[in-house]
């Protein structure tokens, strides 16, 4: 079936859930592995001092892994209450679209590249909602791909914008960068091969969690290393450090610097190369912190505020365009999809309203 889906767009609900940082406070992240409280934090985290803070991230979904996956779910503190998840529909396409504006570099926001397993169709409708949510079927991915390399896009990484605006490199005509946050095993089993083949490269944007957990190893982190990916950082615990909720206050400058320069450190120790981009956990930041970015030794922090110009003024507070988990998706089991991804084709003029 490939008829076009039509269904209202989803809402953007954000979930809450209680972070702490610290030795002896518990330990969160974006994979919120059983037994992750009870681990020391990977490599740095001796100087992370903080009181637990709640912080309001859309990114801590991603605590919902597969089941019978290597880091299974777990629902922790608030994530167990959190309000549900909108519904996850395409996004009706807009005609006709916007002009692209000269100079755009689209950065594409994602996570994982998994399937629904078989299962899936008789699980609660939450279970499904939270499953998905932060995802992108394999199969969507690789259309998205092919599309991008009819369409004339070259991939370039974060460090070739910032070649760009400081020593005055040039770009490929279509420059566009793929960035995939957290840390996921499919990223080198699946990812890397889908960009390999088409000689692609991505912004890898890892949090230390997600080795602790398992998640993925540094091993295959440096498999997406060795084949000319940007290893950037996404935080020791995956900590929103800053714009946190209203009325709700930052971390101390401490916890930033020892999340922001550690996970750098870490990287650069584990890999080979230091980092010279990062994500921020939640999308949040605020002046503090983007000071410390800067001061620790990356040259680009990407945010999730949408959009698809970048600027030098902006270089840390890129803008990103997120691609739904169900764009262009007609079948979420057989992975049908709607010809020419016209949501996707939407997105990459700068339509995003998610
Ligand atoms: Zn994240």
């Amino acid at each position: 079936m490939t008829t076009r889906h039509t269904a209202p767009r989803a809402g953007l609900v954000l979930a809450l859930v209680v972070l702490g940082l610290g030795p002896t406070a518990p330990a969160p992240g974006p994979v919120g592995q059983p037994g992750a409280r009870d681990q020391p934090p990977v490599g740095v985290a001796a100087g992370i001092r903080g009181d637990p803070q709640r912080v309001t991230t859309e990114e801590t979904a991603t605590s919902s892994m597969a089941p019978g996956s290597s880091a299974a779910p777990e629902m922790t503190g608030d994530l167990a209450t959190r309000p549900p998840l909108a519904e996850l529909e395409s996004t009706p396409i807009r005609r006709p679209l916007p002009t692209i504006p000269k100079g755009a570099v689209p950065i594409l926001y994602y996570h994982r590249a998994q399937a629904p397993p078989p299962a899936y169709t008789s699980w609660s409708r939450a279970r499904q909602r939270s499953f998905i949510a932060y995802d992108v079927l394999p199969v969507a991915l690789e259309a998205q791909l092919d599309w991008l390399v009819a369409q004339g896009y070259s991939t370039i990484l974060p460090r070739d914008l910032v070649a760009h605006w400081t020593a005055g490199s040039s770009l490929p005509p279509k420059p566009v960068i793929l960035t995939f946050d957290d840390g996921f095993h499919d990223w080198a089993t699946t990812i890397l091969p889908m960009l390999r083949t088409r000689h692609m490269v991505a912004e890898f944007y890892l949090t230390l969690d997600a080795i602790r957990s398992g998640a993925i190893t540094w091993r295959e982190v440096r498999m997406l290393a060795a084949a000319g990916n940007g290893i950037g950082a996404h935080d020791v615990h995956h900590v929103q450090l800053a714009g946190l909720g209203s009325g709700r206050p930052a971390a101390s400058p401490a916890v930033m610097w020892a999340e922001v320069s550690g996970a750098r450190r870490v990287i650069a120790a584990h890999v080979g190369i230091a980092p010279d981009s990062m994500a921020y956990v939640g999308g949040g930041f605020n002046p503090d912190l983007e000071r410390l970015v800067q001061k620790a030794g990356y040259t680009t922090a990407r945010s999730i505020r949408r959009g698809i110009v970048q600027t030098v003024a902006n270089r840390f507070e890129l803008r990103v365009v997120r691609i739904g988990p169900k764009d262009d998706v007609t079948d979420l089991m057989t992975g049908s999809l709607v010809p020419d991804l016209p949501t996707f084709a939407a997105r990459m003029h700068g339509v995003s309203d998610r």
